[in-house]
Protein backbone atom coordinates (compact mmCIF):
# COMPACT_ATOMS: atom_id res chain seq x y z
CA UNK A 1 0.00 0.00 0.00
CA UNK A 2 1.33 3.44 -0.84
CA UNK A 3 2.27 5.62 2.28
CA UNK A 4 0.82 8.67 3.00
CA UNK A 5 2.33 11.93 4.73
CA UNK A 6 2.52 15.76 5.60
CA UNK A 7 4.05 17.91 3.20
CA UNK A 8 7.21 19.51 4.90
CA UNK A 9 9.07 18.90 8.39
CA UNK A 10 8.81 15.91 10.59
CA UNK A 11 10.89 13.67 12.69
CA UNK A 12 11.34 9.96 12.96
CA UNK A 13 11.82 9.75 17.20
CA UNK A 14 12.26 6.08 18.17
CA UNK A 15 8.32 5.37 19.11
CA UNK A 16 9.32 2.86 21.78
CA UNK A 17 5.42 1.59 21.12
CA UNK A 18 7.22 -2.78 21.79
CA UNK A 19 7.11 -1.95 25.78
CA UNK A 20 3.27 -2.12 25.91
CA UNK A 21 1.72 -3.00 22.69
CA UNK A 22 1.42 -6.02 22.90
CA UNK A 23 -0.35 -5.84 26.10
CA UNK A 24 -4.24 -6.49 26.36
CA UNK A 25 -6.27 -3.78 28.13
CA UNK A 26 -6.25 -4.56 32.14
CA UNK A 27 -9.62 -3.53 34.36
CA UNK A 28 -7.73 -1.54 36.83
CA UNK A 29 -9.18 -1.69 40.38
CA UNK A 30 -10.45 1.28 42.14
CA UNK A 31 -8.97 2.24 45.13
CA UNK A 32 -11.03 3.79 48.58
CA UNK A 33 -11.59 6.88 46.88
CA UNK A 34 -11.70 9.19 44.05
CA UNK A 35 -10.87 12.56 43.21
CA UNK A 36 -12.87 14.04 40.33
CA UNK A 37 -11.53 17.19 38.71
CA UNK A 38 -14.11 20.03 37.79
CA UNK A 39 -12.19 20.76 34.56
CA UNK A 40 -10.85 17.81 32.37
CA UNK A 41 -11.37 19.55 28.70
CA UNK A 42 -11.07 22.62 27.06
CA UNK A 43 -13.53 25.21 27.99
CA UNK A 44 -14.82 26.44 31.12
CA UNK A 45 -14.97 24.49 34.83
CA UNK A 46 -17.74 22.60 35.74
CA UNK A 47 -20.47 23.58 38.57
CA UNK A 48 -20.89 21.08 40.84
CA UNK A 49 -24.46 19.59 40.46
CA UNK A 50 -24.11 17.31 44.00
CA UNK A 51 -23.22 18.32 47.52
CA UNK A 52 -20.88 16.97 50.71
CA UNK A 53 -22.96 14.01 52.19
CA UNK A 54 -25.00 12.73 48.57
CA UNK A 55 -24.90 9.35 47.90
CA UNK A 56 -24.24 9.18 44.13
CA UNK A 57 -24.04 6.37 41.24
CA UNK A 58 -21.46 5.15 38.64
CA UNK A 59 -22.15 7.59 35.91
CA UNK A 60 -24.17 9.94 37.92
CA UNK A 61 -23.80 13.70 36.72
CA UNK A 62 -21.52 15.47 39.36
CA UNK A 63 -20.45 18.65 37.63
CA UNK A 64 -22.57 20.20 34.75
CA UNK A 65 -20.96 22.00 32.06
CA UNK A 66 -20.97 25.61 31.88
CA UNK A 67 -21.21 27.23 28.48
CA UNK A 68 -21.53 25.90 25.29
CA UNK A 69 -17.49 25.02 25.44
CA UNK A 70 -17.50 22.76 28.27
CA UNK A 71 -18.27 19.17 29.48
CA UNK A 72 -20.02 17.49 31.62
CA UNK A 73 -19.03 15.12 34.45
CA UNK A 74 -19.93 12.21 36.50
CA UNK A 75 -19.14 9.73 38.84
CA UNK A 76 -16.74 6.67 38.15
CA UNK A 77 -17.89 5.29 41.33
CA UNK A 78 -20.91 4.54 43.75
CA UNK A 79 -20.43 5.96 47.16
CA UNK A 80 -20.09 9.25 49.46
CA UNK A 81 -19.44 13.09 48.32
CA UNK A 82 -16.97 13.23 50.84
CA UNK A 83 -15.98 16.94 49.74
CA UNK A 84 -14.30 19.36 47.67
CA UNK A 85 -10.50 19.31 47.34
CA UNK A 86 -8.08 21.97 45.21
CA UNK A 87 -5.13 19.80 43.64
CA UNK A 88 -2.96 19.78 41.06
CA UNK A 89 -3.63 18.95 37.82
CA UNK A 90 -1.37 17.13 34.79
CA UNK A 91 -0.58 20.95 34.24
CA UNK A 92 0.21 21.83 37.22
CA UNK A 93 -2.58 24.03 37.78
CA UNK A 94 -4.81 23.94 40.81
CA UNK A 95 -8.09 22.74 40.15
CA UNK A 96 -11.41 21.95 42.54
CA UNK A 97 -12.00 18.24 42.54
CA UNK A 98 -14.87 15.96 44.13
CA UNK A 99 -14.11 13.13 46.56
CA UNK A 100 -16.36 10.38 46.57
CA UNK A 101 -15.59 7.29 49.10
CA UNK A 102 -16.25 4.12 47.16
CA UNK A 103 -18.28 1.98 48.55
CA UNK A 104 -17.67 -0.78 46.16
CA UNK A 105 -21.17 -1.49 44.80
CA UNK A 106 -20.58 0.30 41.80
CA UNK A 107 -24.19 1.03 41.31
CA UNK A 108 -24.78 2.50 38.09
CA UNK A 109 -26.95 4.96 35.97
CA UNK A 110 -27.20 4.47 32.52
CA UNK A 111 -28.94 6.64 29.94
CA UNK A 112 -31.47 5.16 27.63
CA UNK A 113 -29.44 3.13 25.06
CA UNK A 114 -30.62 4.52 21.86
CA UNK A 115 -31.37 2.10 18.90
CA UNK A 116 -31.65 4.58 16.09
CA UNK A 117 -30.84 7.84 16.68
CA UNK A 118 -31.39 10.89 15.03
CA UNK A 119 -29.09 13.70 14.36
CA UNK A 120 -29.80 15.37 17.12
CA UNK A 121 -29.96 12.70 19.62
CA UNK A 122 -26.22 11.92 18.57
CA UNK A 123 -25.32 15.65 19.65
CA UNK A 124 -27.19 15.91 22.65
CA UNK A 125 -25.58 12.41 24.13
CA UNK A 126 -22.35 13.11 23.19
CA UNK A 127 -23.36 16.14 25.26
CA UNK A 128 -24.47 15.00 28.03
CA UNK A 129 -22.22 12.42 28.49
CA UNK A 130 -19.45 14.65 28.73
CA UNK A 131 -17.52 13.13 25.87
CA UNK A 132 -14.76 14.80 24.73
CA UNK A 133 -11.42 14.59 22.84
CA UNK A 134 -9.84 11.38 24.16
CA UNK A 135 -6.33 11.84 22.21
CA UNK A 136 -6.12 13.94 24.85
CA UNK A 137 -7.05 17.82 23.13
CA UNK A 138 -9.86 17.39 25.58
CA UNK A 139 -11.95 19.42 23.06
CA UNK A 140 -15.45 19.21 23.76
CA UNK A 141 -16.78 16.91 21.06
CA UNK A 142 -20.37 18.15 20.56
CA UNK A 143 -19.16 21.37 19.97
CA UNK A 144 -17.42 19.43 16.68
CA UNK A 145 -20.12 17.87 15.52
CA UNK A 146 -21.99 21.16 14.81
CA UNK A 147 -19.70 22.50 12.43
CA UNK A 148 -20.53 25.40 10.91
CA UNK A 149 -19.99 24.71 7.46
CA UNK A 150 -21.02 21.82 5.46
CA UNK A 151 -18.70 18.56 6.16
CA UNK A 152 -17.13 16.65 3.01
CA UNK A 153 -15.41 14.02 4.66
CA UNK A 154 -15.07 12.81 8.31
CA UNK A 155 -11.49 11.84 8.90
CA UNK A 156 -10.32 8.88 11.80
CA UNK A 157 -6.96 9.59 13.22
CA UNK A 158 -5.38 6.12 13.66
CA UNK A 159 -2.17 7.16 13.59
CA UNK A 160 -0.92 7.57 17.62
CA UNK A 161 2.14 9.46 16.64
CA UNK A 162 3.71 10.13 19.69
CA UNK A 163 5.94 7.97 21.06
CA UNK A 164 5.43 4.90 24.04
CA UNK A 165 1.47 5.72 23.58
CA UNK A 166 -0.73 2.37 22.43
CA UNK A 167 -3.90 2.95 23.41
CA UNK A 168 -5.45 3.47 20.46
CA UNK A 169 -3.87 0.74 18.49
CA UNK A 170 -4.96 -1.73 21.04
CA UNK A 171 -8.11 -0.26 21.06
CA UNK A 172 -8.21 -1.04 17.17
CA UNK A 173 -7.45 -4.54 17.70
CA UNK A 174 -9.27 -4.98 20.91
CA UNK A 175 -12.60 -3.36 19.87
CA UNK A 176 -12.74 -2.18 16.21
CA UNK A 177 -16.86 -3.09 15.65
CA UNK A 178 -17.32 -0.52 18.45
CA UNK A 179 -15.05 2.32 17.07
CA UNK A 180 -16.71 1.49 13.78
CA UNK A 181 -20.24 1.98 15.21
CA UNK A 182 -18.76 5.12 16.69
CA UNK A 183 -17.65 6.50 13.51
CA UNK A 184 -21.64 5.53 11.63
CA UNK A 185 -22.89 7.48 14.66
CA UNK A 186 -20.56 10.43 13.94
CA UNK A 187 -21.32 10.31 10.23
CA UNK A 188 -24.82 10.41 10.44
CA UNK A 189 -24.31 13.66 13.08
CA UNK A 190 -22.29 15.44 10.13
CA UNK A 191 -24.41 14.74 7.63
CA UNK A 192 -21.52 13.34 5.99
CA UNK A 193 -21.02 9.95 4.06
CA UNK A 194 -17.54 9.95 3.35
CA UNK A 195 -15.01 8.56 6.11
CA UNK A 196 -11.01 8.26 5.77
CA UNK A 197 -9.40 6.59 8.58
CA UNK A 198 -5.03 6.85 8.66
CA UNK A 199 -3.22 5.02 10.58
CA UNK A 200 0.53 4.91 10.71
CA UNK A 201 2.30 1.74 9.03
CA UNK A 202 3.79 0.72 12.30
CA UNK A 203 0.35 -0.55 13.20
CA UNK A 204 0.48 -3.30 10.74
CA UNK A 205 -2.27 -5.70 13.02
CA UNK A 206 -4.48 -2.66 13.71
CA UNK A 207 -4.46 -1.76 9.72
CA UNK A 208 -5.67 -5.05 8.77
CA UNK A 209 -8.34 -5.44 11.65
CA UNK A 210 -10.32 -2.18 10.78
CA UNK A 211 -10.16 -3.29 6.99
CA UNK A 212 -11.40 -6.76 7.98
CA UNK A 213 -14.61 -5.11 10.25
CA UNK A 214 -15.87 -2.43 7.77
CA UNK A 215 -18.48 -2.98 6.20
CA UNK A 216 -19.06 0.68 4.95
CA UNK A 217 -18.09 1.09 1.01
CA UNK A 218 -17.64 4.62 1.74
CA UNK A 219 -15.29 4.23 4.65
CA UNK A 220 -11.07 3.90 3.47
CA UNK A 221 -8.44 2.56 5.40
CA UNK A 222 -5.39 4.73 4.59
CA UNK A 223 -1.72 3.71 5.30
CA UNK A 224 0.53 6.42 6.77
CA UNK A 225 4.07 6.90 6.50
CA UNK A 226 5.62 6.37 10.55
CA UNK A 227 6.43 10.07 11.11
CA UNK A 228 6.01 12.34 13.80
CA UNK A 229 3.72 14.39 13.76
CA UNK A 230 1.42 12.36 11.47
CA UNK A 231 -1.44 12.54 13.72
CA UNK A 232 -1.10 16.85 13.86
CA UNK A 233 -4.80 17.58 13.01
CA UNK A 234 -3.39 19.63 9.76
CA UNK A 235 -0.58 17.05 8.82
CA UNK A 236 -3.26 14.81 8.54
CA UNK A 237 -6.09 16.50 6.71
CA UNK A 238 -2.82 17.14 4.08
CA UNK A 239 -1.73 13.46 4.16
CA UNK A 240 -5.35 12.33 3.32
CA UNK A 241 -6.58 14.79 1.29
CA UNK A 242 -3.57 17.18 -0.19
CA UNK A 243 -5.87 20.43 1.47
CA UNK A 244 -4.50 22.52 3.49
CA UNK A 245 -6.14 24.38 6.34
CA UNK A 246 -5.47 27.50 5.90
CA UNK A 247 -2.92 29.44 9.09
CA UNK A 248 -5.05 30.12 11.89
CA UNK A 249 -7.95 28.45 10.33
CA UNK A 250 -10.01 24.56 11.46
CA UNK A 251 -10.24 21.67 10.10
CA UNK A 252 -14.20 22.26 9.62
CA UNK A 253 -13.20 25.43 7.49
CA UNK A 254 -12.39 23.25 4.08
CA UNK A 255 -14.84 21.09 4.58
CA UNK A 256 -12.78 18.14 7.35
CA UNK A 257 -13.55 17.25 11.20
CA UNK A 258 -11.21 14.85 12.57
CA UNK A 259 -11.74 12.46 15.60
CA UNK A 260 -9.51 10.17 17.16
CA UNK A 261 -10.45 6.59 17.60
CA UNK A 262 -11.01 6.67 21.69
CA UNK A 263 -12.98 9.40 21.00
CA UNK A 264 -15.57 7.15 18.56
CA UNK A 265 -15.66 4.65 21.21
CA UNK A 266 -16.75 6.92 23.98
CA UNK A 267 -19.72 8.17 21.72
CA UNK A 268 -20.69 4.74 20.82
CA UNK A 269 -20.78 3.23 24.12
CA UNK A 270 -22.90 6.63 25.35
CA UNK A 271 -24.92 6.33 22.10
CA UNK A 272 -25.80 2.45 21.82
CA UNK A 273 -25.16 1.58 25.91
CA UNK A 274 -25.94 4.53 27.45
CA UNK A 275 -22.69 4.96 29.21
CA UNK A 276 -21.35 8.25 30.56
CA UNK A 277 -17.70 9.27 29.92
CA UNK A 278 -16.24 8.31 33.81
CA UNK A 279 -13.52 6.01 32.44
CA UNK A 280 -10.50 5.77 30.16
CA UNK A 281 -8.45 3.86 28.42
CA UNK A 282 -4.60 4.29 28.58
CA UNK A 283 -1.10 3.59 28.44
CA UNK A 284 1.42 3.30 31.33
CA UNK A 285 4.81 3.03 30.08
CA UNK A 286 8.30 3.54 30.20
CA UNK A 287 11.74 1.97 31.36
CA UNK A 288 10.91 3.76 34.86
CA UNK A 289 7.94 1.31 35.36
CA UNK A 290 7.84 -2.29 36.31
CA UNK A 291 5.32 -3.44 33.82
CA UNK A 292 4.02 -1.31 31.18
CA UNK A 293 0.81 -1.82 29.96
CA UNK A 294 -2.28 -0.70 28.98
CA UNK A 295 -5.61 -0.21 31.14
CA UNK A 296 -8.74 0.66 31.47
CA UNK A 297 -9.00 3.40 34.46
CA UNK A 298 -12.14 4.85 35.85
CA UNK A 299 -11.22 8.78 36.32
CA UNK A 300 -10.16 10.40 39.38
CA UNK A 301 -8.03 7.35 40.58
CA UNK A 302 -4.65 9.21 41.80
CA UNK A 303 -1.54 8.32 38.81
CA UNK A 304 0.64 6.36 41.97
CA UNK A 305 -2.48 4.12 42.77
CA UNK A 306 -1.88 3.20 39.07
CA UNK A 307 2.03 2.67 39.00
CA UNK A 308 1.68 0.99 42.38
CA UNK A 309 -0.77 -1.12 40.80
CA UNK A 310 1.62 -2.08 38.04
CA UNK A 311 4.56 -3.35 40.79
CA UNK A 312 5.73 0.56 41.05
CA UNK A 313 8.57 2.20 39.33
CA UNK A 314 12.72 1.51 38.32
CA UNK A 315 14.67 4.68 39.14
CA UNK A 316 13.31 7.63 37.07
CA UNK A 317 14.01 10.64 36.19
CA UNK A 318 11.09 12.58 34.24
CA UNK A 319 7.24 11.75 34.48
CA UNK A 320 4.94 12.78 31.47
CA UNK A 321 1.57 12.77 31.41
CA UNK A 322 0.53 12.36 27.90
CA UNK A 323 3.63 11.62 25.31
CA UNK A 324 6.72 12.69 25.06
CA UNK A 325 6.62 14.98 22.51
CA UNK A 326 3.23 16.70 23.70
CA UNK A 327 2.42 15.56 27.46
CA UNK A 328 3.23 17.55 29.90
CA UNK A 329 6.06 17.15 32.72
CA UNK A 330 5.09 16.73 36.48
CA UNK A 331 6.88 16.76 39.93
CA UNK A 332 4.78 14.09 41.16
CA UNK A 333 2.44 11.27 40.68
CA UNK A 334 -0.56 13.13 43.11
CA UNK A 335 -2.60 13.80 39.95
CA UNK A 336 -5.32 12.07 39.40
CA UNK A 337 -6.92 10.09 35.64
CA UNK A 338 -9.34 12.86 33.75
CA UNK A 339 -10.51 12.40 30.39
CA UNK A 340 -7.18 13.79 28.94
CA UNK A 341 -4.84 11.17 30.39
CA UNK A 342 -3.75 9.58 27.34
CA UNK A 343 -0.98 8.14 29.29
CA UNK A 344 1.33 7.86 31.87
CA UNK A 345 5.03 7.55 31.43
CA UNK A 346 7.79 7.16 33.61
CA UNK A 347 11.22 8.23 32.23
CA UNK A 348 14.43 6.53 33.15
CA UNK A 349 17.57 9.21 32.36
CA UNK A 350 18.88 6.88 30.03
CA UNK A 351 15.41 6.85 27.86
CA UNK A 352 15.76 11.27 27.45
CA UNK A 353 18.32 13.43 26.54
CA UNK A 354 20.30 15.57 29.12
CA UNK A 355 18.31 18.74 28.63
CA UNK A 356 19.92 21.40 29.92
CA UNK A 357 20.17 23.90 27.42
CA UNK A 358 23.16 26.12 25.79
CA UNK A 359 23.23 29.07 23.45
CA UNK A 360 21.28 28.62 19.60
CA UNK A 361 24.26 27.92 17.36
CA UNK A 362 22.01 28.84 14.43
CA UNK A 363 22.25 25.38 12.89
CA UNK A 364 18.18 25.62 10.91
CA UNK A 365 17.26 22.24 12.15
CA UNK A 366 14.45 22.87 14.00
CA UNK A 367 12.90 25.13 10.89
CA UNK A 368 13.70 22.08 8.77
CA UNK A 369 11.66 19.76 11.26
CA UNK A 370 9.00 22.17 11.61
CA UNK A 371 5.61 20.69 9.70
CA UNK A 372 3.89 24.52 10.08
CA UNK A 373 7.01 26.15 8.08
CA UNK A 374 7.95 28.02 11.44
CA UNK A 375 11.50 29.50 12.45
CA UNK A 376 11.40 28.17 16.04
CA UNK A 377 14.70 29.81 16.87
CA UNK A 378 13.68 33.41 15.88
CA UNK A 379 10.38 32.89 17.95
CA UNK A 380 12.76 31.82 20.75
CA UNK A 381 15.24 34.42 20.79
CA UNK A 382 11.96 37.41 20.22
CA UNK A 383 10.19 35.98 23.46
CA UNK A 384 13.41 35.96 25.11
CA UNK A 385 13.57 40.19 24.67
CA UNK A 386 10.01 40.62 24.85
CA UNK A 387 9.33 41.12 21.64
CA UNK A 388 6.01 39.98 21.20
CA UNK A 389 4.80 41.89 18.23
CA UNK A 390 7.98 40.26 16.23
CA UNK A 391 6.76 36.32 17.42
CA UNK A 392 3.09 37.27 16.44
CA UNK A 393 5.06 38.56 12.85
CA UNK A 394 6.57 35.08 12.52
CA UNK A 395 3.29 33.60 12.59
CA UNK A 396 4.02 32.09 16.01
CA UNK A 397 0.18 31.26 16.82
CA UNK A 398 0.24 29.00 14.07
CA UNK A 399 2.52 26.62 16.01
CA UNK A 400 0.76 23.39 17.13
CA UNK A 401 3.11 22.51 19.84
CA UNK A 402 4.02 19.61 18.40
CA UNK A 403 7.90 19.39 19.44
CA UNK A 404 10.05 18.53 17.04
CA UNK A 405 11.80 21.39 16.73
CA UNK A 406 12.82 20.92 20.39
CA UNK A 407 13.29 17.28 19.56
CA UNK A 408 15.81 18.22 16.74
CA UNK A 409 17.89 20.92 18.12
CA UNK A 410 21.58 20.07 19.23
CA UNK A 411 20.96 23.23 21.56
CA UNK A 412 18.02 21.85 23.65
CA UNK A 413 16.38 25.13 23.15
CA UNK A 414 13.25 24.86 25.07
CA UNK A 415 11.80 25.62 21.73
CA UNK A 416 8.09 23.81 22.32
CA UNK A 417 7.80 26.08 25.67
CA UNK A 418 9.02 29.40 24.07
CA UNK A 419 6.27 28.83 21.20
CA UNK A 420 3.57 28.23 23.54
CA UNK A 421 4.70 31.30 25.72
CA UNK A 422 4.72 33.44 22.48
CA UNK A 423 1.11 32.22 21.88
CA UNK A 424 -0.12 32.55 25.41
CA UNK A 425 1.74 36.31 25.47
CA UNK A 426 0.22 37.40 21.79
CA UNK A 427 -3.41 36.31 23.16
CA UNK A 428 -3.19 38.41 25.91
CA UNK A 429 -1.65 41.77 24.07
CA UNK A 430 -4.27 40.72 21.25
CA UNK A 431 -6.93 41.07 24.36
CA UNK A 432 -5.97 44.06 25.26
CA UNK A 433 -6.55 46.11 22.32
S1 LIG B 1 7.55 25.64 16.17
FE1 LIG B 1 5.71 24.65 16.87
S2 LIG B 1 4.90 23.61 15.08
FE2 LIG B 1 7.04 24.12 14.63
S3 LIG B 1 8.16 22.29 15.25
FE3 LIG B 1 8.17 23.66 17.01
S4 LIG B 1 6.42 23.01 18.22
FE4 LIG B 1 6.16 22.11 16.17
S1 LIG C 1 17.84 23.72 16.17
FE1 LIG C 1 18.40 24.74 18.11
S2 LIG C 1 20.51 25.43 17.77
FE2 LIG C 1 19.67 24.92 15.75
S3 LIG C 1 18.81 26.88 15.00
FE3 LIG C 1 17.17 25.83 16.02
S4 LIG C 1 17.23 26.64 18.10
FE4 LIG C 1 19.18 27.12 17.20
Amino acid sequence: MFKLTFKRGGIHPKDMKELAKDSAFEEMPTGAKVYIPLVQHIGAPCTPSVQVGDYVKVGQNIGLANGYVSANIHSSVSGKVLGFEARENAAGKRVRHIVIENDYKYDEVFFEPLENPTKEEIILRCKEAGIVGMGGATFPTHVKLEPKTPIKALIINGSECEPYITTDYRLMLEKPVEILKGVDLVKKALDTKQVFFGIESNKGEAIKNIIKHATDEQLSVFELKTKYPQGGEKQLIYALTKESVPNGGLPSDIGYIVLNVSTCLALYEAVCLGKSSYSRYLTVSGKGIKRPANLHVRIGVPYEEVVEYLGGTNEFVKIISGGPMMGVSMHNLKTVVSKGSSAILLLTEKEIRDVSPTPCIGCGRCARACPMNLMPMLIDDFILHNRVDDAKAYYAMSCIECGCCAYVCPAKRPLVQSQRLAKKLIREKDMHH
